[in-house]
C-alpha cells in the first residue's frame, strides 16, 4: 500500500540541520505515526511521502519555506518582567506556550535585563533547512474515528 491521503503511515527519522547535529530523531521511540494529506507534516516533507510504501527508505532536504518559514524579526520583542509573574530564575533559552495569532505559539526568552525580558515568537526551527532521514515502517486505512479526530489513535498517536 502506497501513501496517499488519508492513510496512516508511521515512520522512523532522524532530523539533522545543515551542520549534521541532530535536532530530533525517532530513535527509542515507537516511529511516528500520521494521516497523510491533513496538514500534520510540515509542507516539504509531506509531499515526499505520498506515494512511498513500507519499507522505503529516503532522505529529504526541506528548506525553511517548506518547513517552519523563515525568521521574522518582528516577532522578536521586549515585554515586561511581569508577564511572567511568579515564575522564579526566568533566563534566556526558557521556552513558553503563548495564545498568538495562530493559536498557541512557543515564545523563547532571549535576554533577561533591566528594561524587561526579550522574547523570540519564531518557531525554534525557523530559518532552519531540515534534513530529514526517514524509514517507512507501516501503511494502511484510517479509521473512520482517527478521521473524524483528525489523529492516529493506537502506537505512535493518540491513546484514548
Ligand atoms: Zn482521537
Amino acid at each position: 500500500m502506497q501513501i496517499s491521503k488519508n492513510k496512516v503511515a508511521s515512520f522512523d527519522y532522524t532530523l539533522t540541520d545543515n551542520e549534521g547535529a541532530v535536532i530530533d530523531s525517532s530513535q527509542g521511540h515507537e516511529p511516528m505515526a500520521y494521516i497523510q494529506g491533513i496538514g500534520f507534516l510540515i509542507p516539504g516533507l509531506e509531499s515526499e511521502m505520498e506515494g512511498k510504501a513500507a519499507g522505503d527508505a529516503f532522505q529529504v532536504k526541506v528548506e525553511p519555506e517548506n518547513a517552519y518559514g523563515e525568521r521574522d524579526s518582528g516577532l522578536v520583542k521586549l515585554v515586561a518582567r511581569e508577564m511572567f509573574g511568579e515564575i522564579e530564575n526566568l533566563e534566556a533559552g526558557m521556552q513558553f506556550e503563548a495564545e498568538g495569532e495562530n493559536g498557541v505559539e512557543i515564545v523563547t526568552v532571549t535576554e533577561v535585563n533591566d528594561d524587561g525580558v526579550m522574547v523570540d515568537g519564531n518557531h525554534p526551527l525557523a530559518g532552519v533547512t531540515l534534513n530529514f532521514d526517514i524509514k517507512v515502517v507501516d501503511v494502511r486505512e484510517a479509521s473512520a474515528e482517527e478521521l473524524e479526530h483528525g489523529h492516529v489513535h493506537g502506537p505512535g498517536g493518540h491513546h484514548h
